[in-house]
């Protein structure tokens, strides 16, 4: 049965109309799932019996299991189990400003980015948007707060998903729902070109954070497999074209790697690439990994960097570091539980 997660409201409304109902009702659904948060269609108090048993024949109102929470300095890691017994996972970080939940949009990762844990297995499929809805909504219920912030940088390639991440965007944004404001809501890719495109005619303000990690393509094809197809000069063609279009600034992240992309000539030819871009660099300390053999760049390192980017007026700061003890971190989600 489809689960109703997974529902715009336009698909609530054709549903009602394709059954010669009203299409205000999926209004009156929306506000019971999202705003009562009921568990079950018959506390949808107002919804008339026969609308509701149509409603259960046709659609379940299902979360997923939480299977493993573990919990660090404001950062909370959820390990949820799939219908399909596959697992991925979700983290809950509380910022001065709010709270954040990073989500996971695949079961896996294809892009085989050398530094990153979530990669190491291969994409087993998509997920489905009430997947992602799920998760944002059993940590909510779990932990008992409400979620201002969105960031799809769990495990998983958001524009290899794209119709999906779409979806979900609809649903967590509107405002008779979950009313994520879309300012709140980032979403980062590796660099898929086309897909970034595409983004810019999407008609909502959603923050673009591009994973660039290097500032030529030797470096970037010694440790992004997505280089090779769209090195920098397109990727970065795109950005600007993105960036000309939406009027919105873009976001860079940049691991600090030891020895591998963290000199002050690299500072400087990542300044010379994004000049005159409208964005500000985000510099990730790196977290290591027990499988993989790179290594953090030193603070003192990080803190040149940083200041010959400001030397040079690009907007930079540096990522605080969250979660790190639990694996909760930056590139350290994953999908194989089963081997440790
Ligand atoms: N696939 C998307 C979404 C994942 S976001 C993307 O690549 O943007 C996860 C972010 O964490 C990416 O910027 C990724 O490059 C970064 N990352 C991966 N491994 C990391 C690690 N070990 N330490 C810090 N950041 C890492």
């Amino acid at each position: 049965m489809e689960n109703i997660y997974g529902l715009t409201q336009q698909n609530l409304e054709k549903y009602f109309v394709d059954n010669g109902d009203k299409k205000f009702k999926a209004t009156q659904v929306y506000e019971w799932l999202y705003k009562k948060r009921i568990h079950d269609f018959s506390e949808m108090r107002n919804v008339s019996k026969s609308t509701i048993e149509n409603l259960s024949k046709v659609f379940a109102i299902k979360k997923l299991e939480i299977i493993d929470k573990r919990e660090d300095v404001d950062v909370v890691k959820y390990l949820f189990r799939l219908e399909d017994n596959n697992k991925i996972e979700a983290v809950l970080m509380n910022h001065d400003y709010g709270n954040s939940i990073c989500i996971s949009t695949q079961v896996g990762c294809n892009m085989g980015c050398h530094f990153c844990e979530s990669g190491r297995l291969k994409k087993v499929r998509n997920l489905e948007a009430y997947e992602m809805v799920v998760q944002l909504l059993q940590v909510e219920e779990d932990l008992n707060i409400r979620i201002s912030h969105v960031v799809l940088m769990g495990i998983g390639e958001p524009f290899d998903n794209y119709d999906n991440v779409i979806k979900f965007l609809e649903i967590i944004n509107n405002n008779k729902g979950i009313d994520i404001g879309s300012r709140h809501i980032t979403i980062s890719t590796c660099g898929l070109v086309p897909k970034i495109e595409q983004f810019a005619d999407y008609d909502k303000q959603v923050n673009l954070a591009i994973s660039l990690h290097a500032p030529n393509n030797e470096i970037r094809n010694q440790i992004m497999e997505i280089n090779k197809a769209y090195p920098l000069e397109k990727l970065i063609l795109a950005i600007k074209k993105y960036i000309a279009k939406t009027n919105r600034r873009v976001t860079f992240e940049y691991i600090m790697l030891k020895d591998i992309n963290d000199s002050r000539a690299c500072a400087k030819e990542l300044s010379e690439l994004l000049r005159g871009i409208n964005c500000y660099v985000n510099l990730i300390p790196y977290n290591e990994t027990s499988h993989i053999e790179f290594k953090k760049s030193s603070k003192d390192t990080i803190l040149e960097f940083y200041d010959e980017l400001k030397k040079n007026q690009v907007n930079v700061t540096i990522r605080r570091e969250f979660g790190s003890k639990v694996n909760a971190a930056c590139g350290q989600l994953r999908s194989n539980y089963k081997e440790d």
